[in-house]
């Protein structure tokens, strides 16, 4: 029974997920006992095996199986293939050892090998990651992306803690996931790539120790280790830890990590700015939606000192147009190790705005606070957009008779493009780009709210000694 199909398997894992011959009849035990199957007969494994890329087609005649049995319900899928796979892969240390060897000799050869590793042991899955509705902006002045993620979030019972702690390595689904470790400023982090890939190499970097996020000085020290841990090809962000700021887990202390090519990290200065203080800081504003501070230099001490100044000068500040008491400014952060330099973007972010309110009519788009991975860039809309944007194509391509009365979703939206539409209704293909470019249009906004304004900016900075060269 499924001789074939295990033996298949075997064969992939030795390929690509470094399983060795010595372990295979354990392994194919182990599915064997996952399966219910009594007998296992070893074949010639198939040819498509040599071509495989990831497992889900090898997996997929077991998972079919396993339900057919009733061994699994539909519930039970994830878990059950990430415990297959599982089977044929390395143990957490072996994986850990092998990053940690390269890691030595060169990093992004590293980084490399343990994405590979999680997309071939099914962790990362590209199919599942295609499911999201992806799309950029194109029409707009700097090419953000749009995603409606369709993706399930990670669920966690009571243990562990929460769904970034260590212990999810075998946890349920996760029973393929793979960390590695490594040193930030004397602790113990460890570092996986995120199921979610919102970004190129999208990962998470994550206190060993269940303990939050403490802001300050040590949070900016120990996002430039980990901008060296990461290397020049990434770069690491952090979330602001007030509620407004986006963040969704501050009991957790961590980090997210990704290739260097963010729609924001691909722009240049807008302005240079230079500091009485720190003249020998590379510094300036980025041409970009949000207020982002960028600035670089080589000295660890001198840089992170600077980024705490103004980071907490800006949390006390206020004026005419910030109503700020202490608790409403914040921060995003990035940060990059570029040709031995560390690079901070500080994006100076405000609660106490108060200039009029970004217009309710977007809240049905995006309602919930901007997150340091919508202000890089890739604007991360709720899974039920996804269903409701199909649905406002029909009121606008005719299909449905739109009635001012009757309640439906993303009503604003639909109203406005109508309006555009000069009340007439438009084809299947116009009314699906009409309402892409709407929401483009939209995130922009929202984005571009977020900006501080410029005579304010100007006072803060002076409050520094930086002045616009
Ligand atoms: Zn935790």
């Amino acid at each position: 029974m499924l001789d074939q199909e295990i033996s298949n398997l075997l064969a992939y894992g030795q390929n690509c997920l470094l399983l060795d011959e010595l372990d295979c009849a354990q392994a194919a035990r182990r599915i064997c006992k996952l399966l219910k199957i009594a007998d296992f007969m070893p074949m010639e494994a198939a040819e498509e095996v040599d071509t495989a890329t990831n497992p889900n087609k090898l997996v997929a005649p077991l998972l079919q199986y396993a339900t057919e049995q009733n061994i699994v319900g539909a519930d039970g899928v994830a878990q059950l293939k990430a415990e297959i796979m599982d089977a044929i892969m390395l143990k957490p240390s072996e994986v850990n050892d092998l990053f940690a060897d390269t890691y030595s000799v060169n990093k992004q050869k590293a980084f490399d090998f343990l994405y590979d590793y999680s997309v071939k042991s099914g962790y990362v899955d590209p199919d599942e990651c295609a499911k999201n509705d992806r799309w950029e902006a194109k029409e707009l002045k700097s090419k953000i992306e749009i995603i409606i993620n369709v993706m399930p979030q990670a669920k966690t019972d009571k243990y562990p803690k929460c769904s970034l702690c260590r212990e999810n390595e075998g946890f349920g689904a996760r029973a393929n996931m793979r960390t590695v470790t490594c040193d930030i400023a004397g602790e113990e982090w460890t570092y996986c790539y995120s199921r979610h890939q919102y970004f190129d190499k999208h990962g998470v970097l994550t206190n060993a120790e269940h303990t939050p996020m403490k802001g300050g000085l040590d949070t900016v020290q120990k996002l430039a280790n980990a901008a060296d841990f990461v290397g020049a090809d990434g770069f690491v962000c952090s979330d602001s830890l007030v509620a407004y700021g986006g963040a969704l887990n501050t009991e957790h202390e961590h980090f997210k990590t990704g290739f260097r090519t963010t729609p924001m990290l691909k722009q240049g200065f807008k302005t240079r700015l230079k500091s009485q203080e720190y003249p020998y800081l590379e510094m300036g504003t980025v041409d970009w939606y949000s207020t982002v501070i960028r600035f670089s230099h080589s000295n660890f001490e001198k840089i992170t000192e600077f980024a705490d100044k103004l980071i907490s000068a800006w949390k006390s500040y206020s004026d005419e147009r910030i109503a700020n008491d202490g608790t409403k400014n914040f921060v995003s952060l990035v940060c990059r190790k570029l040709n031995g330099k560390y690079c901070f973007d500080v994006v100076l972010r405000s609660a106490g705005l108060k200039r009029p309110r970004m217009a309710a009519d977007y809240e049905e788009i995006k309602a919930d606070a901007l997150s340091i991975t919508d202000i890089l860039g890739y604007f991360v809309l709720p899974n039920k957009l996804s269903e409701q944007l199909k649905t406002a194509q029909l009121y606008l391509d005719g299909t449905l008779p739109y009635d001012k009365e009757t309640k439906i979703p993303l009503a604003k939206t639909v109203e406005r493009l109508l309006k555009a539409q000069g009340g007439n209704t438009v084809s299947k293909l116009e009314a699906k780009l009409n309402i892409h470019d709407e929401v483009d249009l939209v995130c922009e906004k929202i984005l571009a709210s977020t900006a501080i304004d410029s005579t304010s900016l100007e006072q803060f900075l002076a409050t520094l000694g930086i002045r616009q060269m």
